[in-house]
């Protein structure tokens, strides 16, 4: 049976340049960059690489680049160390309603510290208006953060038009560049924010390192404590064959942005296109432009989205509900509840993430096995066009019970 993985905001495979680059750095040159001898100064040197090829790709400082444990640390870090760092100047943040969980509950624990948070609300295609955003400003805001594309419907958000707005008021600007990276061009300076979060699992390298880009001149709080490794800011041995690998994929990033842009684009057009001409009752969620190239969020009217994506992978098929966090319990996406989408839109909606390692005939047989669930479970549903009819009359057969679709004796 055909394999076909479209589930790349949740993670991809590793390269195998990335791969080939990181194994060394397991047993040979194992040393700990902290240490003081020629085998330490390898794994230095190594690391100091992999910090030049993350920080060229968003056109940063190598300086600026702080490596973590993955985009959840990077966020922790981001609101946590920046909101301690300036509690004096005031107690107020801003962010958005569709953050990723890593931020929000970060917030949310900064409640419970005693600052306040305004959650802005989207628009129906996942934006933040930037003319809300100022309106929220008060004279104790100290951070803003709003993350550069979201991870469900692979929105943009104009980062450039709110970085103007923060600046001006000496407001620090925080942006969550997970999904971002390396389906978009990323220039901090252009962007103009002051922290970016990373991550090397979503960009083919591997899982457990990431980092937050920190701009020159910019105080945050430390969040960990201990040695005194990446500028005495982020404190435990390094984990090197993970930085290593997050460098090579971040080279390897930058050498394929332009291409990776364009092939996933119309790829992503194609499977889009096949699924309006195919099925009917399908609408594309988010903003049909300003979006991620590889990400379709779609919605099957009358269909329950858990049972399709457990269809699908019986059929060798993996894709996502909402986010991945939303597939393990079933609470609706809060970044689709957000958009206004009314809730059984929501269970009715699915992720497909286009990557790297992404063909025309993984499409062709996604689009085929998904015109025949759609159609199989819209006939099973209540709701289903053909049945609405259907079970309007049946309901009105007493003494039988209505299944949806017929009326059956009880008992
Ligand atoms: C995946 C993701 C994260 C978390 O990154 P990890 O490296 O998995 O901790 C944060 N933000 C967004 C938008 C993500 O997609």
């Amino acid at each position: 049976m055909r394999s076909v993985y479209l589930d790349y905001s949740a993670t991809t495979p590793v390269k195998n340049q990335v791969l080939a680059e990181m194994l060394p750095y397991f047993n040979e040159k194992f040393g700990n960059p902290s240490s003081l001898y020629g085998l330490a100064f390898t794994s230095k040197d190594g690391i100091t690489l992999a910090r030049a090829r993350v920080a060229h790709l968003i056109g940063a400082l190598d300086t600026e680049v702080y490596f973590t444990s993955g985009g959840t640390e990077a966020d922790n870090w981001a609101v946590i160390g920046a909101a301690r760092a300036k509690k004096e100047k005031g107690n107020h943040i801003i962010t958005s309603k569709i953050e990723h969980h890593a931020l929000l509950h970060s917030c949310e624990f900064l409640e419970k510290e005693g600052f306040e948070v305004t959650y802005l609300d989207v628009d129906e295609k996942g934006a933040v208006s930037v003319a809300d955003l100022e309106k929220a400003i008060r004279k104790e805001t100290i951070l803003v953060s709003i993350m550069l594309a979201n991870n469900e419907v692979g929105t943009i958000q104009p980062i450039k038009e709110i970085a103007a707005i923060t600046k001006a008021r000496g407001i620090l600007l925080h942006s969550d560049a997970v999904q971002a990276l390396g389906n978009v061009p990323i220039d901090v300076n252009e962007l103009g924010v002051d922290m970016l979060s990373l991550s090397s699992h979503k960009i083919y390298g591997p899982k457990g390192i990431g980092a937050l880009y920190i701009r020159k001149g910019v105080m945050i709080s430390n969040i960990l404590f201990g040695g005194g490794q990446e500028s005495k800011k982020r404190a435990g041995t390094e984990n090197l064959p993970g930085i290593i690998g997050f460098g090579k994929a971040a080279e390897l990033a930058e050498q394929n942005l332009a291409e990776h842009i364009e092939t996933l684009t119309t790829l992503r057009n194609y499977f889009i296109g096949q699924i309006k001409e195919k099925i009917d009752g399908v609408t594309l969620n988010g903003d049909p432009d300003k979006r991620l190239p590889g990400n379709a969020n779609l919605t099957f009217d009358y269909v329950e989205g858990e049972a399709v994506l457990l269809y699908l992978d019986i059929k060798g098929i993996s894709i996502s509900t909402g986010s991945a966090c939303s597939s393990a319990s079933f609470s609706p996406s809060h970044v689709l509840t957000a958009m206004g989408i009314p809730i059984e839109k929501v269970y009715s909606s699915l992720r497909f993430t286009i990557g790297d390692f992404t063909t025309k005939e993984d499409l062709d047989y996604v689009v085929e096995t998904l015109v025949e669930v759609i159609a199989k479970y819209r006939a099973l549903s209540p709701f289903g066009k053909e049945n609405q009819m259907k079970s309007a009359q049946s309901c009105a057969c007493q003494g039988y019970e209505c299944t949806g679709c017929d009326c059956v004796k009880k008992g």
